[in-house]
């Protein structure tokens, strides 16, 4: 199977480093030459680190012996599976799923890995609906396990069943749902994140409380505030958004001061200060 991602950045590259491993023959691509470079630079890493460990069957330049880097979404024309994992934007997803239902091959299959954007647009715009799915991987995807299978509207059984097996093969866990939005991970994980800087807002307990209580008392391994600057306030925003709007719901509404702090370029580790400081 002829396994093709497009995005080489923190998700891509992650989707194509366990595609690889897992021994597929993948095809990468990006905009630019550097970031593939980057990419590959990143994946080449995380192999060596890998192979020191003894989680390598293979030896890292094998891996990286079943995979190719273009700038040419012509090399796509005959992948099995091809999974986007671009900027989370609509329309840019959208333009370059036109062009992918243009130059893969009929029986292709379409993926996203898109964390809120409805799959059933997608899906529209490809041209393929039945052969169109979400397949919304964890971050860092070498070590995380789900992967969120949401079928479209139109999604075939016979999709959604190869997009299964395949992400199995990936040594992943994949569980299905429909096309809603936030699907199921967002939808619940978001309006947590929102209420505990709700409550940092409000004043119900300082930061290191909120995400203490939360850890200690939840036994999640992070707090809601160290994961949202971990994940991005404009990415946690953005999402919001979806729900509120997708929804028409006011209990998903965007906490006023996480509006604030992506307005004032605090968007977490990323931009280097969050809810925390980061050096
Ligand atoms: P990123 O910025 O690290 O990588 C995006 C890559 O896509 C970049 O290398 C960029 O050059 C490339 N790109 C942008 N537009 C392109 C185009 N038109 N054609 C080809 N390449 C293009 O972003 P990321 O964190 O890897 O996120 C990618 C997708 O995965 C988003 O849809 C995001 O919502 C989703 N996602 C992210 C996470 C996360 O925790 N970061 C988790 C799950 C899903």
């Amino acid at each position: 199977m002829k396994f093709g991602v497009i995005g080489a950045g923190q998700m891509g590259g992650g989707i194509a480093q366990v595609a690889a491993q897992s021994g597929f023959d993948v095809v990468v691509h990006d905009q630019k030459q550097e970031f593939l470079d980057r990419g590959r630079g990143v994946i080449e890493k995380s192999l060596g680190k890998l192979h020191e460990k003894g989680k390598l069957a293979d030896t890292p330049e094998q891996v990286l012996g079943r995979m190719t880097f273009t700038t040419s979404l012509q090399d796509f024309a005959d992948c099995d599976l091809v999974v986007e994992a671009i900027v989370e934007n609509e329309a840019v997803k959208k333009e370059l799923f036109k062009q992918l239902g243009e130059i893969v091959k009929l029986e292709g299959i379409l993926a996203s890995n898109t964390s809120s954007i409805p799959i059933t647009a997608l899906a529209t715009a490809s041209g393929r609906p039945e052969r169109f799915i979400g397949m919304h991987f964890m971050n860092p995807v070498p070590l995380m396990t789900l992967v969120e299978v949401i079928r479209g509207y139109q999604t075939s059984d016979a999709t959604a069943e190869l997009v299964t097996k395949t992400a199995e093969k990936m040594g992943k866990t994949p569980l299905s749902c429909n096309d809603f939005p936030g699907f199921v991970s967002n939808r619940i994980l978001m309006p947590m994140i929102n209420e505990a800087i709700q409550c940092v807002m409000e004043g119900v307990a300082d930061k290191e409380a909120i995400d203490g209580i939360m850890k200690l008392g939840m036994n999640h391994p992070m707090g809601p505030l160290t994961l949202a600057d971990f994940i991005g306030l404009d990415t946690c925003l953005a999402i919001m958004e979806v729900l509120h709007q997708g929804l028409g719901d006011d209990k998903y509404r965007p906490s006023p001061l996480l509006r604030k702090m992506v307005q004032a370029g605090l968007l977490g580790r990323k931009s280097g200060e969050g809810f925390y400081r980061y050096s």
